[in-house]
């Protein structure tokens, strides 16, 4: 093997990696820890490192690597600086792309926003195959947003386009965000959102819920608990799923009103629920979807956790 592409998603747990052939086709993935110490100084340098131990293991030298796309949890700005990144524990902005290419010997660095990198995937080898106006949604312990209109990433003018978890969707919250505003979608629609979406409606309703005797016991329960449990139609497991998705609902009509998408793609972890997220996000979606827009397809990720390195090797193709 020659010449490859690297696509890497640096998470907070993890970084994840795919070596890819020059056309984009995944050859290999693998993953290592995130070392978070030192407020994350050394993940740049382990990243890199295995990069090079794999070239070594190939028999890949420098000028065989064609790109490395990096995908961040934060913001980072196209000349390779990630100027927020609090997930990392990155409290400066860095040159990521500049230290990657000193460990690796490869100048083609670029790096980008993990949830934009995302869409990128998706459109590429997933569930927007062949779209150019696509909305890409990943909800985790936050919410990501892609947007790809007329065949380009959008990245805005302070390079955070798509913080589509800040939409806000509820008048009544007092709770703040991270963000320092009330009732954004990620208070809803997250790992921590659903779960304090049911508590709130265990305390309202006093139906039966298998949730309740959790709660009653100590044992607590979490999102996974809550989507099961609807599926098999405990009522206030059902009504929770119904408050967020609905959220969701509506805050993807307010993007598809500004951006008409062809598709609409739900990614991240809790995209695992399955079609239940799409059927309940799907009234408030078409209720509140100005009428031309309200066409957009409603879809699930099809590349599960590879779409951010998918969507980082595309970065650098
Ligand atoms: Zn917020």
């Amino acid at each position: 093997m020659s010449q490859v592409l690297f696509g890497i998603d640096i998470g907070g747990n993890s970084i994840k990696f795919g070596l890819f052939d020059p056309d984009g086709g995944l050859l290999e993935k693998w993953q290592i820890p995130t070392d978070r110490s030192d407020s994350g100084a050394y993940i740049i340098q382990s990243a890199g490192l295995s990069v090079r131990a794999k070239c070594e293991e190939r028999g890949i030298d420098s000028r065989g690597i064609l790109g490395i796309g990096v995908g961040v949890p934060g913001t980072a700005r196209p000349d390779g600086h990630v100027i927020r990144c609090v997930n990392l524990g990155w409290t400066e902005a860095r040159n990521a792309a500049g230290e990657m290419s000193l460990l690796t010997g490869c100048e083609n660095v670029k790096v980008g926003n993990d949830a934009n990198l995302a869409a990128l995937g998706e459109q590429f080898r997933g569930a927007a195959r062949g779209a150019d106006d696509v909305l890409m949604l990943t909800l985790g312990t936050g919410i990501g947003g892609g947007v790809i209109s007329g065949g380009r990433l959008v990245t805005g003018a302070a390079f955070s386009a798509g913080e589509v978890g800040h939409i806000h969707v509820n008048d009544e919250e007092a709770l703040r965000c991270n963000c320092g505003a009330t009732g954004c979608l990620e208070q809803y629609c997250t790992v921590d959102g659903f779960v304090r979406v049911a508590s709130r409606l265990l305390e309202t309703f006093s139906a039966e819920s298998l949730l309740r005797e959790r709660a009653k016991s100590g044992a607590g329960f979490t999102v996974r608990d809550v989507f099961d449990l609807a599926k098999e139609g405990d009522q206030i497991a059902d009504l929770a799923v119904t408050v967020g998705c609905g959220y969701l609902g509506r805050a993807a009509a307010t993007c598809a009103n500004i951006l008409n998408p062809e598709v609409i793609v739900i990614g991240g972890g809790i995209a695992a629920a399955g079609e239940i997220i799409l059927r309940k996000m799907k009234p408030d979606f078409e209720k509140y979807a100005f009428p031309d827009c309200r066409g957009a397809r409603l879809v699930l990720g099809e590349l599960g956790n590879d779409a951010g390195v998918i969507g980082a090797a595309r970065l650098v193709m």
